[in-house]
């Protein structure tokens, strides 16, 4: 499925064929930015837990940092952590963002959310506010979170927002902790009228570490999460359904890069906030410069002729991520063994794949076609 670490693009706003046009035109369209890598939560599964070095960017370095983005043609910019109501210039920098006219997203945890800053949002509604839930009950929240009494002030977080009816979606990462609460928290979505998504995407730590591996699903599970809900299936297959004739030779075919930038709290440019390198400074370089002369070379990297991967026509269902590559093998274009088996396994409950699902313990077999249904009752993919 889409990149969860970058925000649906709401295309319909400006047109399809305009933004078409942007992103023939190399416009780096949608952005984000870490405003702090601090954070209220201790998370099993987080990949930046560690050491906060100092030196982040204060509130003008940052405000000079988003004039270049505005001006180089950005409309969608999110803002992320660590938690953004940490820093105490928050709505310093975020009215600066909406002056520039740049559409902003939040990521937040909800937990600092008081009725000021509920009340300060609504003066200037940003344009979604995605709120992390890491469970429903008490004790599974807070098994995930590390933190007492971050459940309640989570959930009341959201509730101030929705009391004043602002643009508010929820999420949830979805590992061995919490999934048995997947759906009571679809349920309280439900609820509230507002969207509800989930993914089972965990990642090693930006520090190399395994550690937040200790929890994620193994394929199976993940993608027995993934199907869990009769709408997602139909999600699943509507998405393969459109791709499943593509493959790809490219590292990167998601867009980082080539429409798509990160911005660290150090004033550090990357392609996405999941790739660790390569990474320019904002502090010695222009935007334009690291847009223009440095992302190109290494977004347009191919595979090698050999690759696994280059044939395989389920790149689409394998959560193929160049970022994830890097963290979990060192190595931008490597094969993940647990991404390739979670595709297989999507590829065969959409009844395209019967081959042999362990993509880890036997040499993988690319198929160079797709094979017909397997089942082809209740319409699938017939
Ligand atoms: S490299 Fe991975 S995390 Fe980064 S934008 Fe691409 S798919 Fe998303
Ligand atoms: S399913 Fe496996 S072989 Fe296919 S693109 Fe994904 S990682 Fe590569």
């Amino acid at each position: 499925m889409a990149c969860t670490q970058i925000p649906d693009l709401p295309l319909d706003l400006f047109g399809r064929d305009q933004v078409q046009k942007w992103i023939e035109q190399h416009v780096p369209l949608c952005g984000s930015i870490e405003l702090d890598l601090r954070c209220n939560l201790r998370c099993l599964h987080c990949y930046r837990d560690g050491e906060w070095p100092s030196g982040i960017m204060d509130t003008d370095e940052l405000k000079r940092v988003l004039d270049q983005v505005a001006e180089a043609g950005t409309i969608w910019m999110l803002f992320t952590g660590g938690e953004i109501f940490l820093r105490r210039d928050f709505f310093e920098i975020y009215e600066h963002a909406r002056s520039l006219g740049l559409i902003v997203t939040l990521f937040t945890n909800a937990t600092m959310v008081t009725e000021t800053i509920a009340d300060r949002l609504s003066e200037q509604v940003p344009y979604s506010i995605e709120v992390s839930l890491y469970g429903y009950s008490r004790e599974t929240y807070e098994k995930v979170t590390g933190i007492e009494g971050s459940r309640d002030t989570c959930y009341r977080g959201v509730e101030r927002l929705l009391e004043r009816g602002l643009p508010v979606s929820l999420k949830t990462i979805v590992m061995r902790t919490n999934q048995h609460e997947v759906e009571d928290m679809a349920r309280y979505a439900q609820s509230h009228g507002v969207p509800f998504k989930y993914s089972t995407m965990i990642n090693p730590n930006f520090d190399g570490s395994l550690t937040p591996c200790n929890v994620r699903l193994n394929p199976e599970e993940a993608v027995a999460v993934d199907f869990a809900l009769e709408s997602r299936l139909e999600e699943y297959r509507e998405y393969f359904e459109l791709r499943k004739d593509m493959t790809s030779s490219r590292v990167f075919s998601c867009g980082a890069g080539s429409r798509t930038f990160h911005i660290d709290p150090y004033g550090n440019m990357k392609m996405c906030i999941l790739l660790r390198d390569p990474e320019y400074s904002l502090r010695s370089m222009s935007f334009q410069q690291i847009w223009n002369e440095m992302f190109p070379p290494v977004y347009t990297q191919m595979r090698s002729d050999d690759h696994q991967c280059n044939s395989c026509n389920f790149f689409s269902l394998c959560d193929k991520c160049a970022a994830w590559s890097q963290m979990e093998k060192g190595d931008v274009a490597a094969r993940v063994e647990y991404t390739c088996e979670a595709g297989h396994r999507r590829a065969a409950k959409l009844g395209f794949y019967d081959g042999p699902l362990d993509q880890s313990t036997r040499g993988l077999e690319p198929t160079n076609e797709v094979l017909l249904p397997i089942v082809n009752s209740g319409g699938c993919c017939s």
